[in-house]
Order: structure tokens, then C-alpha cells, then sequence
């Protein structure tokens, strides 16, 4: 198991020393997150790590993982794309499916918690069921900045009863909402299997279990097939690239979520649009849920891309910075929190493919400039999204609620 420990050497002393300092106001606090999925996605992701990291401090921290049918992760994940901007028909039986399933959860959940921390629009509903003891925080990764209005008045009703709602971005932070923000950017954990160093011997017996060739250069996206994550448009680009650079692979690794099941289909609609350059070996898709693929992969890769059209803040752009690669993404949600444009990867509007292709290529045929990004790009998620920055943060918040 990780423990604080293993950090020295990674962050600074003061940061250890200030984490072990507040800590000791913690002791005896109970504290529990909810969220919907233990697997698949950048909240699960998160969560996996940073819970047993703040045991090993001494904060007593829980996590439930909220269960409901395929009706109820239908609705939720239209929930999710309304708030990212979508349309949607909030009809009566949505309403009565998204509220009975959180109702249903809370007849065996116990909550007599000191703090409660909700993850995304799926449990938001669970405070009606509770009488409140506790502050109740809500947790939304999502990109925030144009929900749909009907969508966010009717959430506005549970949002209203929380104490403090945290967001990734100051752009998702509501006008028209009276209640207290918090702005804390997600971070990762730079000893797990999916960030671990990894010596070259380990990453090619990774890639040959996968049957993933490195005699061309690898271009890589590690997303859940979601339309948000334009698998789509990644192949469109992947074209353009072609065309000028014969010598590259295009991989796209996209475990299912639990939470989402939207990705199938678009699973599907990838392998169609695809089929005779996977039939060629020139795109791999992969959908097996394995961190040490993971790692192996984007540390072979020459190029990342993480073309989304919305992206919360983008765990995978952290992974592959602190990996040292080059990336190339979109300037969208929380990516350019993490890469300045030019000089720890290149931002694009996630529709200019050509603009994508372009810098690609640049990036396949100058490898002292794809360095270059990957040296700045590593030490920028060094100082600002490591583990240890993000419990630090929910400490202080913690110590300023209790
Ligand atoms: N991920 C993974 N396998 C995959 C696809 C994604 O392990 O096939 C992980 C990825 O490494 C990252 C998380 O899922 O840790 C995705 O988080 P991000 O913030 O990028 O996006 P989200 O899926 O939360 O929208």
C-alpha cells in the first residue's frame, strides 16, 4: 500500500511536514465520499488513491460507491451531457427514476458521518433523503460553464441544501447560485501502477501482451469512448497525419465505465469509421481496463492527444505530462490549467483538425521539441497535481468546516 511516505523525495519536505501538521485537527472526524463507479474515469481514478492516502495521515475517510439499474445510469449520463452544454427532454419518468434510485440507495446507506462528500449529478439527490447533521459538499467534475437551464434549475433545488460546492475551474462557478464555491484542481498519484516508473524492459512485455507493434512511432488517446472525448474527430486527424507521416500507429484505449453507457455505442461507431486502417494495423483500439497498460502506453508513445470537445480538467493530460510526453489537446475545460501552449504542448480549438495534424507531425519529426514540452510539462504537475497537493487542499477545507 502507498503511504505518505513513499512521497519524500517526489515533493517537497514542507509539503509532507504541513500535511502530518494538519492532521492532528482531523483525528476522530468521520468522513465519506459517494460517487457512482469504483472503475473507469477520473473520479474513481482519484478516488482509489487519495482515500487510503488520507487514512494513512490519520483522517478517517470512507468511500460508497452508489449502485443503481441501467435506467438510472441512462438518465444520469444525459444528466452528464446536459450540463456540459446537451439538450435535453427532462421528462417526468427521468425525474421519478433519478430521485426513487437515490431514495432506494439511501434506505440502506448510514451516513452519521462528520462530513459528506457528494461526486457528480448521480447521488446529488441523496440529501433529501437525510435529516442533515453534517456539512454535505458536492463534488462536480464536470464541465460547468453552459449547463442546460432547465437541467440546472431543476438540480438547483438539491445544490441549494449543500454547504459548499467544489468545481474545477473558475469558469463552472454559477452566478445565479448563493452558495459557497470552491475552486480545487484533481491531481494524481505519481506511485501508482499508472504512473510508476517503468523501466523499458516492462514496457515492451506490456505492449507485446496487448499485441501493440513499436516498430511506428505511437500516437495515443487514453479516453472512455465518449462523445465528449471526440474518438471520432481523433481518427479524422489521424488521416491528416497519415498522409504526411507514414511511419505512425494511432492507438485509442478506452475502458467502459460503470456509470456510463453511452460507450458501446460510440465504441461501435469508432470501430465503423475505422475499420480499414484497423484492418491495415495503422489504429489499435483497445478497451481493456488495465493501469499498467496504461502507463506502458502512453510512456511508449511518441505524441498524446487529448482532442476533447469538453473536459472537466483532464486527469489523462496529467498522466501523460508527468510521464514527460508531449501532448496535444484541446484548449478546452481544465486543459489549459496544465499545458501552456508552446512550451509544455500545444493547445488547439478541438475543431481544427488540421491545426492538430499539423502540430502532430511537428511534434513525430522534432523529438528535441516534443523533450522539451515533457521536461516543462513534468515539472508544472509536479509543483501543482500531485497527490499531496490535493489532500492538502481538502485538509484545509476540512479544518476550516469542522
Ligand atoms: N482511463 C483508464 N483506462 C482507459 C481510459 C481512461 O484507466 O482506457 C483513466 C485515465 O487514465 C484517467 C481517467 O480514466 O485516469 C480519466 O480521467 P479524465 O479526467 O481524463 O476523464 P474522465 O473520464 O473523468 O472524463
Amino acid at each position: 500500500m502507498i503511504t505518505i511516505q513513499n512521497y519524500y523525495g517526489i515533493v517537497e519536505d514542507a509539503v509532507i511536514h504541513k500535511l502530518y501538521n494538519i492532521s492532528k485537527k482531523l483525528i476522530n472526524k468521520r468522513v465519506v465520499h459517494i460517487n457512482s463507479t469504483y472503475v473507469g474515469g477520473g473520479v474513481a481514478e482519484m478516488l482509489s488513491t487519495f482515500i487510503p492516502l488520507m487514512n494513512d495521515i490519520g483522517v478517517d475517510m470512507e468511500w460508497r460507491i452508489q449502485y443503481g439499474v441501467p435506467d438510472f445510469f441512462a438518465i444520469t449520463k444525459k444528466f452528464h451531457n446536459a450540463l456540459q452544454g446537451d439538450s435535453i427532454s427532462l421528462s417526468e419518468i427521468k425525474r421519478k427514476v433519478y430521485l426513487l434510485s437515490n431514495e432506494r440507495f439511501s434506505t440502506f446507506t448510514r451516513l452519521p458521518h462528520d462530513l459528506i462528500i457528494i461526486h457528480d449529478p448521480q447521488p446529488l439527490p441523496l440529501i433529501n433523503y437525510y435529516v442533515k447533521k453534517q456539512p454535505w459538499i458536492w463534488r462536480c467534475h464536470i464541465d460547468l460553464s453552459h449547463p442546460n437551464k432547465e437541467l440546472w434549475n431543476y438540480l438547483k433545488k438539491f445544490i441549494l441544501k449543500y454547504d459548499l460546492v467544489i468545481v474545477s475551474h473558475p469558469n463552472y462557478i454559477q452566478k445565479d447560485l448563493p452558495i459557497n464555491y470552491k475552486i480545487i484542481n484533481p491531481a494524481i498519484n505519481p506511485l501508482s501502477t499508472k504512473n510508476m516508473d517503468l523501466s523499458s524492459k516492462e514496457i515492451e512485455s506490456v505492449l507485446q501482451k496487448y499485441n501493440i507493434p513499436t516498430d511506428k512511432k505511437l500516437i495515443t488517446q487514453i479516453s472512455r469512448f465518449d462523445k465528449w472525448k471526440d474518438p471520432e474527430g481523433v481518427i479524422d486527424l489521424f488521416k491528416i497525419v497519415k498522409q504526411k507521416c507514414k511511419e505512425c500507429r494511432l492507438v485509442l484505449c478506452g475502458s467502459m465505465a460503470t456509470d456510463d453507457p453511452e460507450g458501446i455505442e460510440i465504441y461501435k461507431r469508432v470501430q465503423k469509421k475505422a475499420s480499414s486502417l484497423i484492418e491495415s494495423g495503422d489504429i489499435i483500439l483497445i478497451t481493456v481496463e488495465n493501469n499498467y497498460l496504461v502507463n506502458a502506453l502512453q510512456r511508449a508513445s511518441s505524441v498524446i492527444i487529448q482532442k476533447s470537445i469538453k473536459e472537466g480538467f483532464g486527469l489523462t493530460v496529467t498522466e501523460a505530462l508527468w510521464k514527460g510526453k508531449a501532448v496535444v489537446a484541446s484548449n478546452v475545460g481544465g486543459i489549459p490549467l496544465q499545458i501552456t501552449d508552446g512550451v509544455s504542448g500545444y493547445l488547439l480549438d478541438p475543431y481544427d483538425i488540421d491545426g492538430f495534424a499539423d502540430r502532430i507531425v511537428h511534434l513525430l519529426q522534432n523529438e528535441s521539441t516534443a523533450n522539451k514540452f515533457g521536461i516543462a510539462g513534468k515539472e508544472h504537475v509536479r509543483k501543482n497535481f500531485l497527490m499531496t497537493r490535493l489532500l492538502l487542499d481538502y485538509m484545509n477545507l476540512m479544518n476550516d468546516m469542522f
